[in-house]
This record gives C-alpha cells, structure tokens and sequence, in this order.
C-alpha cells in the first residue's frame, strides 16, 4: 500500500480541534514515526493543540492478563459515555512489538465500545522500547484531549515496568484484582498495590460474589498498610461485574471523590507538573539512547565489543567507555 501523504499542520489542527477521527488517527500515527520530519511536524502540532489539552480526566487501569480489563474497559466507557463523556481508550503494551498486540489478542475487543461514536479507542503503538511506547501514548493523549475526549483510559498489561509508565501519565490509577487467586498468582508487586489510587475485585458475579466481597475486605486491610497519597488520600475497594455492569457508578464516584480532593490545592496540577518533569528527563534519556544505538555502525561494534567482554578480554566498562567515546576525557 502507497505511504498516505502528510497533511498540513494547519490541516491536522483543524481536523483535531474538530474532533474528525480520521485525521485524530493520522496524527498518532504522525507522533508515533520515527522519521526525524514527522517527529518535527508533530512537536509542532502538540504545541499548537496544546491550549485545548489538559481537561480530561486520565486514568490508567492495570491487572494481569485475564483479570477482565477489556470486558471492563467496555463496561465502564459505555457508562461513561451514558452519562454524556467522550472516551478515549490508549494502551501501553510494549510487548507489542514483538507480537503485534499481545494483549489485543485475535478477538476483537470492546466491541460494543469501538461501534461507539463517542468512543476512540487506539492500540498500543509499537516500539523497541518501552520510553518510546510511553512518550507516544503521552502524545497521543494530548492529541486525544484536544479531539474532545474529555476521559482517558490507558491500560496497561500488569506485568514489567509499564505500569510504572503508565502511572506516571495518569491522574487516578486503577488495578483491577481477581478473587481467589492469591497476589502471586496474581503476579501483584507490593510495589503496583503501592501505586494504585483505587482498586476493583473484577468478575463478582455469581458464585464469585462471597469471594470477592472477602478479597475486598484482605485488599483494604492491606492497603492501609501504605502511607496515604497527596492530600491524605486513601485508596478504597470496589467490587465489580463488567458482565453484569456492576459497580460501574461507584467506580466513577471514588474518582469523583479523588478529583474533589486533587482540585484542592492545586495538588492535580501540581501532580501533572512532576509527571512533565519526569516526561522531560525520560525524554532526555530515550534521545541520549536512541542517538548511541543509531549511529553508523554502532550494531557491528557493539557486537563485536560483546564477544570480547563476554571472553573477559575486556572489561565492561572499558569497552562501554570505549564506544561511547568518553575514554580519556
Ligand atoms: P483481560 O485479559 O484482562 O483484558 O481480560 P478479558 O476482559 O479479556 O476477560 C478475560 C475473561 O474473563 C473473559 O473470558 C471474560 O468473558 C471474563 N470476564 C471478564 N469480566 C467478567 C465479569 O465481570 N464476570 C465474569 N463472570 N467473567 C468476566
């Protein structure tokens, strides 16, 4: 398939600013590319949109691969856009790469929400490494905010550091937990439970009610173990059945409820503003990174230094010094 032209910045502004999903998705696409031109164009057309950006709620959702997170995604937004919001669904999956949308699957996911007009829902962009997916779902976030999507979800798989990621481009973060299954099962770091603003017991529905009220109750004990976030801010439990679309109100009241606290003193904005400055050095790393591997050459001698260093003819650091041309300075 021929490559589909750019469009002007003035013509992605217009689309965006006018909601037009189409040239919304080329955009992403845009701020995704690795070509140095789009990269360019795309700086360009964050900083023009970057006035309408910053009103969405944005929220990330994590848990283990079958924990329910698409069937809940699904749930939530369509009751989300019930109550008159525009959604936008991200994903931060850097396995992707490696296998076109791992967590995407082969069935098609959040039917009901992707039929929807007020739903837009993005898969995960790929990329060699995990900043890179991060940096663009960040810019595709904004993108999205300026669309006219006035909620963000971003889901995360559960497992690695994207959760850490994802974390720190959401205002609320939710882990979404099964009953019954104990937290290695489950994968859970203390360190995910750490950073979770709420949490919801999926799948209680029918003979996984009892459990689940249960596993609510040994969740919330264990949550109040954790200093409190900003504000004082204490994490609760909810039980909920996307199945059933269950629970769904009172998920979107604790976010209520954080927001009414986040807005006091300024702790929202001031929250996004750590978030941007951890942006801009994780940027500065991931350009640092990305210029090393590019240069010319630099896959052959890296090879080359791996065999030596792994004979133990050189040490690690000599040979890392050595390519990086810092030796001697
Ligand atoms: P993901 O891998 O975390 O995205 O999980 P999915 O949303 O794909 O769900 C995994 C499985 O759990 C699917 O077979 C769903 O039908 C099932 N499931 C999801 N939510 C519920 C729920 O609320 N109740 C019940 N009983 N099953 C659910």
């Amino acid at each position: 398939m021929k490559k589909r032209a750019r469009l002007s910045l003035d013509e992605y502004i217009r689309g965006i600013l006018a909601g037009d999903r189409l040239v919304l998705s080329r955009a992403i696409t845009l701020a995704e590319s690795t070509l140095q031109d789009d990269q360019e164009l795309a700086d360009e057309l964050i900083e023009a949109i970057l006035p309408k950006t910053g009103k969405a709620r944005r929220i990330g959702i994590t848990g283990v691969p079958g924990v329910g997170k698409s069937t809940f995604i699904e749930s939530f937004g369509m009751f989300l856009i019930g109550e008159g919001h525009k959604v936008a669904v991200l994903t931060v999956d850097p396995s992707s790469t490696k296998t076109r949308g791992s967590i995407l699957g082969d069935k098609t996911r959040m039917e009901e929400l992707s039929r929807s007009p007020d739903a837009y829902i993005r898969p995960s962009a790929t990329g060699s490494t995990l900043g890179g997916v991060a940096n663009a779902t960040r810019e595709a976030m904004l993108l999205c905010e300026a669309a006219g999507y006035d909620i963000i979800l971003v889901e995360t798989v559960g497992v690695g550091q994207s959760e850490t990621a994802v974390r720190n481009m959401v205002d609320f973060f939710l882990l979404l937990m099964l009953a019954g299954a104990g937290d290695e099962l489950q994968g859970i770091k203390k360190g995910i439970m750490e950073m979770a603003d709420g949490m919801a017991i999926t799948k209680a529905d029918g003979d996984n009610i009892r459990a689940s009220k249960q596993a609510r109750s040994a969740y919330e004990n264990a949550l109040h173990l954790f200093p409190a976030g900003p504000g004082g801010w204490r994490p609760k439990v909810l039980v909920t059945s996307a199945l059933k679309n269950e629970g769904m109100s009172e998920i979107w009241s604790l976010i209520g409820e954080y927001y009414s606290l986040m807005n006091k003193n300024n702790l929202l904005e001031s929250l996004r503003q750590d978030q941007r400055r951890t942006w801009f050095h994780e940027m500065i790393d991931f350009m640092l990174t990305t210029s090393f591997y590019n240069q010319p050459g630099m896959k052959e001698k890296i090879a080359k230094s791996e065999n030596v260093v792994a004979d133990g003819k050189v040490t690690p650091m000599a040979a890392a010094r050595k390519l990086i041309s810092i030796s001697g300075s």
